[in-house]
């Protein structure tokens, strides 16, 4: 039986991944410091090992060592600057370790952040970003950066098999919801189902392209089991740019609110537009992405409505 090691596999993305790991009879060992997390979701068939990552040792060969941990909200990781860093420097160290004394596959879930406020769209992997070293985003993005130089060190140093995804803001299902923490979709989305006023940074005019979960599992599920992807940088998104002053309409519409929208003071160094190129991605891989915003919106609606009984 395949081995994998997964940070992070309570997170979000992280449980579907064990998901399709152990549905593909892989025997999935999980490390997660819950420390972004409401509650435990990771499949009781899964070894789990509540620690930070940057702090986990093991004698245990994996085949596949797979670094998801990480802040990703940007709400939450401005508050949270060195434990953000620390999952991408020591953390990113640790599981290299790990990975080189197992002679396993490496996979890291950049993101497209490494980007930051980019001036060529859509993004094709080969631009090198526009960031500000030291700026409010910068625990996040910078680290980001570096956890990628690191990965490519170990390659040419140790021949590591290692393959980077930058992801473009992934959604659905699982998504922590909650005021404080969510992200621009399950934020909206709870707002408009108890009609309260939906909160829109700045005038609304900076885009992104959401990518739903399940797309998200398939280009990594391929990504991790296609021998021609060793050594790759993927950007694993989906095509449509949309603005969030749209989103904010398009969610509105979709659960029938009566919800207003408000305009709060733009997020400082808010990224003012994001799309993904993900020509390379189609190509290496075969994948494309499946499921468009609508239908991925209405999953995400009824499973919010569900969960809190709206
Ligand atoms: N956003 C917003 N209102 C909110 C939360 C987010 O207008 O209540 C905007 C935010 O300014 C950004 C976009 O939605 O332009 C995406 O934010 P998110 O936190 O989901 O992630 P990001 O793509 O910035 O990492």
């Amino acid at each position: 039986m395949s081995k994998m090691l997964i940070s992070g596999g309570n997170g979000f993305l992280g449980s579907y991944l064990c998901e399709k790991a152990l549905d593909n009879d892989f025997e999935v060992t999980v490390v997660d410091n819950l420390s972004t997390s409401k509650e435990r979701q990771v499949p009781k068939e899964a070894t789990f090992v509540k620690k930070p990552i940057e702090k986990f040792n093991t004698n245990t060969r994996f085949d596949f060592v797979i670094h998801l941990a990480a802040r990703p909200s940007p709400e939450d990781y401005i508050k949270n600057p060195l434990s953000t860093i620390d999952s991408n420097d020591i953390g990113t160290r640790n599981m290299l370790e790990i990975a080189r004394k197992s002679g396993a596959t490496f996979m890291y879930t950049s993101t497209s952040e490494v980007y930051g406020d980019p001036k060529i769209l859509p993004i094709p992997e080969t631009y090198f970003g526009y960031v500000n070293p030291n700026g409010i985003r910068s625990c996040y993005d910078e680290s980001k950066r570096f956890s990628e130089a690191l990965i490519k060190a170990y390659e040419r140093q140790y021949g590591l098999d290692v393959r980077i995804q930058r992801p473009f803001n992934v959604y659905g299902p699982r998504i922590r919801e909650d005021g404080f923490y969510g992200r621009v979709i399950p934020r909206f989305i709870d707002q408009a189902l108890r009609n309260k006023s939906i909160t829109v940074h700045g005038d609304g005019k900076q885009t992104r392209s959401f990518l739903y979960v399940s797309d998200w599992v398939d280009a990594t599920w391929k990504f991790l089991m296609n021998n021609r992807a060793k050594g790759k940088v993927l950007n694993i998104g989906n095509y449509r740019e949309i603005s969030i002053l749209e989103l904010a309409e398009l969610i509105i519409n979709k659960t029938s609110s009566r919800s207003k929208i408000v305009h709060l003071q733009s997020r400082e160094e808010d990224p003012k537009r994001r799309a993904a190129d993900i020509t390379q991605v189609r190509k290496i891989l075969k994948w494309e992405p499946k499921i468009s915003l609508d239908r991925g919106l209405e999953y995400t609606i009824n499973w919010l409505k569900e969960k809190k009984n709206l």
